[in-house]
């Protein structure tokens, strides 16, 4: 499966977090992919820097035949056309579209700027990226470690 993360905690050009996350499912798939499924939207609290806005995040299941550091090269793209301006760290921003799994392609970093980490490195302790994964598909499987995103919620709770 091809999953992106969707984020969102403040207001832009397209709205409200909620229908900023909307309008970018549209702009994903208007821009080279297929989305076969969204979660719902859910309401998360700040992850890092906790003196900020709560989130809205979700996450899509798409196809496509963009390979995955062009697929970041669009989502980036969209980020920017939602108003998004890269500051700070895990702050407050109108979009944020992180690819979590491109199948079971393994990335270290890549050979460029972009740095393409694949799995997402930080996803099995983000409950807001595993909760609407898990909607997706429970017993999806981490690539490396070959958990279900059930077991990674479970683990998250007890830790
Ligand atoms: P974060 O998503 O961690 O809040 P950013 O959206 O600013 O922060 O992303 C930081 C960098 O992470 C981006 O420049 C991007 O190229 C890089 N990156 C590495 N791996 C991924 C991935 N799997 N999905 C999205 N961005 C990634
Ligand atoms: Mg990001």
């Amino acid at each position: 499966m091809i999953l992106i993360a969707l984020g969102s905690n403040i207001t832009g050009p397209w709205g409200s977090p909620a229908e900023t996350l909307d309008r970018a499912v549209e702009e994903i798939a208007a821009n080279g992919a297929d989305v076969l499924a969204r979660s719902s939207w859910i309401e998360t609290k700040p992850y890092g820097v906790s003196d900020q806005p709560g989130f809205v995040n979700g996450a899509i299941e798409i196809k496509t035949t963009l390979p995955p550091e062009e697929l970041l090269v669009m989502l980036h793209g969209i980020e920017i056309a939602a108003g998004r301006k890269r500051r700070e760290k895990w702050g407050p921003r109108t979009l944020d579209l992180d690819i979590i799994a491109y199948d079971d392609v393994i990335m270290n970093g890549g050979d460029n700027s972009l740095n393409l980490t694949l799995p997402h490195n930080d996803l099995h302790h983000r409950s807001f990226v595993l909760l609407p994964v898990r909607e997706l598909n429970p017993s999806w499987q981490h690539p490396v470690s070959g958990k279900t995103v059930t077991q990674m919620l479970d683990e998250l709770a007890k830790n």
